[in-house]
């Protein structure tokens, strides 16, 4: 668990963060949203201690980071920036290995490793374990990127905004990678993007931020239905996103499978409640007149593409 008790950081006559108090839960994936210069990097960063705070403490499972060992405490944060810079002079597998090196695991463990995650990302490890970064496409550079900060199996995976240089199907991809490599991995995730939608899709946990001030913490659900205050409200429903819809709106278009299973949500629920209940099981089945369907993760990130295009 991590914990910011009364976290304070002045740099000079610009106070960022003004006592920021914050509960991670282990595993958790949990979001840092808000718009440019609300604080987000430097909450994130000072978990790994780039950023110090001015003022206030923080915990990493019940002791402060100060007193935790720098190197020790980063080998524990794996950090996956939104420029990830590949080693342009090392191959794939030596760029994901490199921590590892650093910690003296032998080059058979580390090449297996290496060939591990990439197969977990879908990168298959025959062709592009010795391949030269120069030779992957920005998006296949980021899933690298994020398989390194996991490389050596940090507990805490940080990520800035770690998509918003890509192309909108890529971010999709990466964004459907990272939900399932931390299903899989039973890590936490602290995620910063200044993308409600992001937030939205990715957070278990959202917390809403505005000029060094924590505005609102939640899930999806609890802040889209129950905005604190004006400025949630309008973040969220923002006349550039599309407004909030109801599961009915995917069944009009078309997506669902007509099964005899039992329903677990109503179609006037809300997309960010199916969303929440994919994470949990997929399909999710929903009560309609003509009976029940089942609705796929697939079928989700399909409707909001189109939407998006839209
Ligand atoms: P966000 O990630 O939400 O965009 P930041 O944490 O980067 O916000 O910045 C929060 C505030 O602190 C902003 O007003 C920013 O200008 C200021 N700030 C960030 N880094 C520095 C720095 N090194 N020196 C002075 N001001 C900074």
């Amino acid at each position: 668990m991590i914990e910011f008790k009364n976290v304070s950081k002045q740099y000079e006559n610009n106070l960022a963060l003004d006592k920021l108090n914050l509960t991670i839960p282990s595993q958790d994936f949990f979001v840092l949203v808000g718009p440019s210069g609300s604080g987000k990097t430097t909450t994130l960063k000072m978990l790994n201690r780039l950023i110090e705070p001015t003022d206030g403490n923080i915990y990493f499972d019940d002791k402060r980071i100060i007193d935790y060992d720098l190197k020790q405490l980063r080998l524990q944060m794996g950090y996956v920036l939104q420029n990830i810079a590949l080693f342009p002079n090392l191959n794939i597998q030596e760029n994901i290995a490199i921590q590892a090196e650093s910690l003296g695991w032998s080059r058979k463990d580390r090449i297996a490793r290496a060939r591990h995650l990439l197969s977990q990302v879908d990168l298959d490890p025959d062709q592009y374990a010795t391949r030269m970064p120069s030779e992957l496409s920005g998006g296949e550079q980021q899933r690298v990127g994020i398989i390194r900060a996991l490389a050596i199996k940090p507990k805490v995976v940080l990520m800035d905004e770690p998509f918003s240089a890509l192309d909108p199907i890529s971010r999709k991809q990466l964004q459907d990678l990272v939900l399932r490599l931390h299903r899989e991995l039973k890590m936490t995730f602290i995620f910063v993007t200044h993308d409600m939608h992001e937030a939205l899709r990715l957070g278990q946990h959202i917390a809403v931020m505005r000029l060094g001030h924590i505005q609102q913490i939640g899930t999806g659900d609890e802040i889209m239905q129950h905005p604190a205050n004006d400025f949630v409200r309008g973040f969220f429903q923002n006349e550039h996103a599309p407004r909030p819809t109801t599961v009915q709106s995917l069944l009009d278009a078309g997506y669902g499978e007509a099964t005899t299973a039992a329903a677990t949500l109503t179609a006037d629920a809300s997309v960010s409640a199916l969303a929440a209940a994919l994470k949990q099981t997929t399909p999710v089945v929903v009560t309609t007149v003509q009976g029940p369907r089942a609705l796929s993760t697939p079928d989700l990130l399909d409707y909001l593409a189109a939407k998006e295009a839209d």
